[in-house]
C-alpha cells in the first residue's frame, strides 16, 4: 500500500515543524493566551458573543470574496477532500464568521461576535509574517450605523492600549460604496491604464483584475505613480462622505486620534466605506500593521444572504507580541509555582501533600525519580518557588513537614500536616 510503504520511508526521519509554522511553548503560549483572554474580555464589555468556526471551508467561501487578492489566489492551503470537495483552510476569519450568518441567519440584529484562532497562508516567512498565524476579531453584521464604526475601530484601540502599547497609529480612509465607487475605479483605471508602462509588471497584472488594489503595491517603481492617482475620497457621494464625517466625530469624541490614509485600500476585495489599519511604529516598517478592518457591507450578499450591512476587525496576535517586546510591555505571565515539595521518605506523601495544596488553589512542582535531598534542593532553586514542604522521616512519624522560606528571612519551621493547607494559603495569599 502505497500509504504504508510512505510511512515506512519516513519512520527514522526527524521532523521540523513545516516553514513558517512554530511551536508555541510555554511560557509564550500562556502569553498568548492572556492576550486573548484580555480580548475576550473586552469584547464582552461591548457585547459580542463568542464564535468558533471550523479552520477548513468550502473554497467557494473565500473565492467569492477575494478573486483578485494574493491572500485568495496565490497564498490559500486549498485542496481536495476525501470525497472530492475543495476545501481551504482559513486564511481568514470574515468570510467565515459571514458564511456562518447567512447560514444561521440570527433573529436579533445586530450580531456581533468575536473571535480568534489560526489562520492560514502560504506566503515568504520572515519576521513577523509566517504561514499559519493568529487573529482575534470582531465582526458587526446588521447595522451601518457610524457609531457601529467608531466602536468597533474603539474596541480595537482600546485592546492595544489594554495590553500597554503606546506606539499605535489608527489609519483611516472611506472605500466609497456601490454609488460612489465605480466612478472611483473608472477615473483610477483611466489613470493607470495611461500610464501602465511605468508600472511593475506585478502591478499590470493586478491592474487587469482591480485597478483599486494597484493602490496596495509597495514596489518602489509604482510609488510615484500611485501618489498622483485619484483619491477616494474626491468621488464620495454626500451621503457616504457624511457616514464617514459622522466616524471621524465618533473617534474624535471618544479622543482617539488617527490619520487619515487617503490611499488605504487593505488586502481584501470585499471593503466598503469605513477601513482601517492600526500600524505600530514600534515595528519594522515592511511588518508593522498589527490589525486593520472595515465595512463589507456586500459581503452577505455576495455568500448568498440578504444584503446586510457588515464592519469588522482582525488584529494579527504573533505580530502584536513582537510589538509589546519592541515597547517592553505585556510580558509572558509568571509561571512560577508557589510551593516546592521535596520528599526523601519514598512514601506517597509527597503526592499526597502536592494534590492537597494544588485543591486549594496553591500551585505546586515538585520532585520526582526518588532523587537524593540535594539534587531535589537544586530542583527546588531552579524552579525558585518561594516555598518549599520539606517531607522528611521523623518529621512525617510526628505527623509534621517542615516550610522552608525560600526567599525571605523567615528560615524554616515545623508545621503539622493537618495545619499545611491553612499555614501556605495565609502565606502564599500575601
Ligand atoms: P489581514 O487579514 O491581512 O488584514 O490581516 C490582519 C492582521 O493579521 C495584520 O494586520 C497582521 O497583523 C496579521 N497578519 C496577516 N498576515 C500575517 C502573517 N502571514 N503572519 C503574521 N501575521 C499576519
Amino acid at each position: 500500500m502505497q500509504f504504508a510503504a510512505s510511512l515506512n520511508a519516513v519512520a527514522k526521519s526527524k521532523f521540523q515543524a513545516l516553514r513558517g509554522m512554530r511551536d508555541i511553548m510555554s511560557p509564550d503560549a500562556e502569553r498568548q493566551r492572556a492576550l486573548v483572554d484580555a480580548f475576550a474580555h473586552l469584547a464582552g464589555l461591548s457585547g459580542y458573543g463568542h464564535i468558533m468556526s471550523p479552520i477548513v471551508e468550502d473554497l467557494g467561501v473565500f473565492l467569492r470574496v477575494g478573486e483578485s487578492t494574493d491572500v485568495v489566489t496565490k497564498e490559500m492551503y486549498d485542496f481536495e477532500d476525501k470525497d472530492g470537495t475543495r476545501i481551504a483552510m482559513r486564511p481568514e476569519l470574515t468570510a467565515s464568521v459571514v458564511r456562518a450568518f447567512v447560514q444561521h441567519n440570527p433573529p436579533s440584529l445586530p450580531w456581533k461576535v468575536w473571535y480568534e484562532g489560526p489562520q492560514f497562508r502560504h506566503e515568504r516567512p520572515q519576521a513577523g509574517r509566517y504561514r499559519q498565524f493568529s487573529q482575534v476579531g470582531i465582526e458587526v453584521l446588521g447595522s451601518d450605523d457610524p457609531a457601529v464604526d467608531v466602536e468597533v475601530i474603539a474596541l480595537g484601540w482600546r485592546f492595544y492600549q489594554a495590553l500597554g502599547m503606546n506606539e499605535v497609529t489608527l489609519l483611516l480612509n472611506s472605500l466609497g460604496d456601490d454609488t460612489c465607487r465605480p466612478q472611483y475605479f473608472d477615473a483610477l483605471e483611466t489613470y493607470f491604464r495611461d500610464r501602465a508602462s511605468e508600472l511593475s509588471e506585478k502591478s499590470q497584472e493586478t491592474l487587469e483584475k482591480n485597478p483599486l488594489r494597484v493602490l496596495d503595491s509597495k514596489r518602489a517603481e509604482d510609488q510615484a505613480i500611485i501618489a498622483d492617482a485619484p483619491l477616494m475620497v474626491d468621488f464620495l457621494t454626500d451621503e457616504t462622505a457624511e457616514h464617514f464625517a459622522a466616524v471621524r466625530s465618533g473617534l474624535e469624541s471618544l479622543g482617539i486620534p488617527y490619520e487619515i490614509s487617503p490611499r488605504l485600500v487593505r488586502g481584501l476585495d470585499y471593503y466598503t466605506r469605513t477601513t482601517f489599519e492600526f500600524a505600530s511604529t514600534a515595528l519594522e516598517n515592511a511588518q508593522n500593521a498589527v490589525g486593520g478592518g472595515g465595512r463589507y457591507d456586500g459581503l452577505a450578499e455576495s455568500l448568498g444572504g440578504k444584503p446586510t450591512p457588515g464592519i469588522g476587525f482582525a488584529l494579527g496576535v504573533d505580530r502584536i507580541l513582537l510589538a509589546c517586546d519592541a515597547e517592553g510591555v505585556f510580558p509572558a505571565p509568571d509561571l512560577t509555582p508557589d510551593v516546592f515539595v521535596l520528599d526523601v521518605t519514598g512514601t506517597e506523601a509527597a503526592t499526597v501533600i502536592a494534590d492537597e495544596l494544588r485543591m486549594a488553589g496553591i500551585s505546586v512542582e515538585r520532585a520526582y525519580d526518588g532523587r537524593n535531598m540535594r539534587s531535589q534542593m537544586k530542583v527546588a532553586n531552579r524552579v525558585e518557588a518561594p516555598w518549599a514542604v520539606i517531607i522528611g522521616e521523623t518529621e512525617l512519624a510526628e505527623g509534621n513537614v517542615t516550610l522552608r522560606d525560600m526567599h525571605g528571612d523567615s528560615g524554616q519551621t515545623l508545621v503539622s500536616r493537618d495545619e499545611l493547607v491553612a499555614t501556605l494559603s495565609t502565606k502564599v495569599a500575601n
